[in-house]
């Protein structure tokens, strides 16, 4: 697909699993088990789809997966399994290699979005996307140093930290452009300052749900993570992003739905 100056390409990272219960917050299991159907243990199945940029003389990468330092203990927590790094294999089955990134755009920095933005080597971390830039919010970049009790576990700093040791991590302040075809979205009731980028023509736009929409189930207004730190925010958000993306068709992209990549909002 193509809007404005930009070609754009789903990149399938592979897939892991979280708690059915916390993914679909107080909706009740008989209602969302039939959309995802739980395993032994009631986890069901969550993707790992970033989404790529490519014009304007630039190649962009929206979110990293979960990357490939796991101990074999947390793989079986969140059922993640690989044998190759996924992001990188769909990337190169699409034709592009790892120096032809030249933006990375962290939507946050949960493990799932930043596990890829590095790589572990002879004992250090270094940047996966040697020649990229990458952005993140300085207000979640900041969260994510000192989270909270309730998320504390969703952070992993050799994820993030050494893209700031090595100074390639551009910190933003609030809503911003990247040019006159791609935009920042802040929302904070997932977390502190997640940041959506869309991309628009005069005639289509594409919106990179994150965390705000992870499933297409979560359009429903009451279907609200756990994992959410401010519910209420969540839910306000929710229904601005609706409501302008049903006036204007926009086409939202989920990164974690294993049944939908993308819909299109109508009235
Ligand atoms: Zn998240």
């Amino acid at each position: 697909m193509k809007i404005g100056g930009y070609e754009i390409h789903s990149i399938e990272g592979g897939s892991f699993s979280l708690d059915g219960g916390a993914l679909y917050g107080i909706i009740p299991r008989p209602l969302w088990q039939k959309v995802s159907p739980p395993d032994s243990v009631n986890r069901v199945e969550v993707r790992l789809r970033s989404l790529l940029f490519v014009g304007r003389g630039r190649t962009i990468l929206v979110d990293t997966g979960m990357g490939l330092n796991w101990s074999d203990k947390s793989r079986e927590i969140y059922n993640y399994s690989y044998v190759e790094n996924p992001i990188m294999e769909s990337l190169k089955a699409q034709g592009f290699a790892t120096e032809d990134i030249t933006d990375v755009i962290l939507s946050h920095l949960h493990f799932d979005h930043t596990g890829g933005a590095v790589v572990f080597e002879n004992g250090v971390y270094r940047p996966q996307f040697p020649r990229a830039v990458y952005y993140i919010q300085k207000e979640q970049f900041e969260w994510a140093a000192r989270p909270s009790g309730k998320d504390r576990g969703s952070y992993i700093e050799g994820t993030f930290m050494p893209l700031m040791e090595a100074g390639v991590m551009t910190l933003l302040d609030g809503y911003t452009r990247i040019d006159d075809e791609i935009e920042l979205l802040v929302f904070n009731g997932h977390t502190k300052a997640q940041q959506l980028p869309r991309v628009f023509d005069e005639r289509k736009s594409l919106f990179y749900a994150g965390d705000l929409f992870a499933f297409s189930y979560h359009i429903r207004p009451p279907c609200i993570m756990a994992y959410d730190l401010d519910p209420l925010t969540t839910l306000r958000e929710k229904d601005e992003i609706l409501t302008r993306a049903a006036a204007e068709g926009w086409i939202v992209f989920f990164q974690h739905d294993p049944q939908y990549t993308a819909v299109t909002i109508g009235k």
